[in-house]
């Protein structure tokens, strides 16, 4: 198994990182866990596609985690060339949006429908709202999710994917709880999105300080990942963007609290599981 971190960005437009989305590559085929601004982009980067995906995993409803969920939905439609479901697994009210996303490409499905004579189909969304427990089953690859909390946000999922032996979890935002304390017992790779409170609290400014209380510090994660005694924390959807030269700070107030590996996220970091 393979995780590649597609988008290491947080909901602010960056230069440098994509919006959140974490690829893993399994047995059974392409997870992708949110699908934020550029996914696409750093999916054909990362060697996969629309096309290739085996499923969609939402783990909660916030904009930055679903921007580019309508261009995963035409391209996927538009590169294949039979029906091709998509299929998308996330909590409570993800069928909702998507519905909404199909009408927002309502003129653009109707224009390629008349143009091409060989693309007869819509675009065909397979979505399944779930809660905490087996949201997915081939096999040797399994999906689990537990309820989060990120409140105000409900419901809030986190996943974790056994591959065989592999185990990755993929937290999304969620501030230290149960459910994800569950899914990380003894997971060989936990990605966890962080912000650093001492440079939120510096700038004071109240749209900021407020992404803390539902947000998991970057000691936060470290603590939840030596709880679960996990082999690797990936730190992900980091507010704010690292400054360059700071990176070290970063791995140091995790490696404060966990003694195992720490990886500061980028876009396209892979790590082989
Ligand atoms: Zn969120
Ligand atoms: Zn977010």
């Amino acid at each position: 198994m393979q995780v590649v971190i597609l988008g290491s960005g947080n909901p602010l437009p960056d230069p440098e990182r994509a919006g959140p989305s974490t690829l893993v590559r399994t047995s059974a085929g392409d997870l992708l866990v949110d699908c934020g601004r550029g996914v696409l982009m750093r999916a054909a980067k990362a060697g996969s596609s629309a096309g290739a995906l085996r499923a969609l995993l939402v783990t909660h409803l916030h904009s930055d985690h679903l921007t580019d969920l309508n261009d995963v939905i035409t391209t996927r439609w538009i590169t294949s060339f039979a029906p091709s479901p998509l299929a998308v697994i996330g909590p409570r009210g993800t069928a909702a949006v998507v519905t909404a996303v199909e009408s927002m490409l309502g003129a653009d499905i109707e224009y390629r429908l008349e143009h091409h004579a060989d693309l007869t189909w819509r675009p065909p969304v397979v979505v399944t709202e779930v809660d905490a427990g087996v949201v997915l089953d081939d096999g040797a690859v399994r999906v689990t999710s537990a309820r989060s909390d990120h409140a105000p946000v409900r419901p809030c999922l986190a996943y974790r994917i056994d591959d065989g032996d592999a185990s990755v979890v993929v937290a999304g935002d969620t501030v230290p709880c149960a459910g994800l304390d569950a899914l990380c017992e003894g997971a060989d790779v936990l990605v966890h999105t962080v912000v650093r409170r001492d440079l939120i609290e510096m700038i004071a400014l109240p749209r900021l300080t407020d992404v803390l209380d539902y947000h998991s510090s970057v000691g936060d994660a470290a603590t939840t990942a030596a709880r679960g005694g996990v082999g690797t924390l990936v730190l992900t959807h980091l507010v704010p963007a690292p400054a360059p030269g700071t990176e070290t700070e970063w791995l140091q107030q995790a490696a404060a609290s966990f003694t195992g590996t720490v990886l500061l996220g980028t876009d396209l970091l892979a790590i082989d599981v």
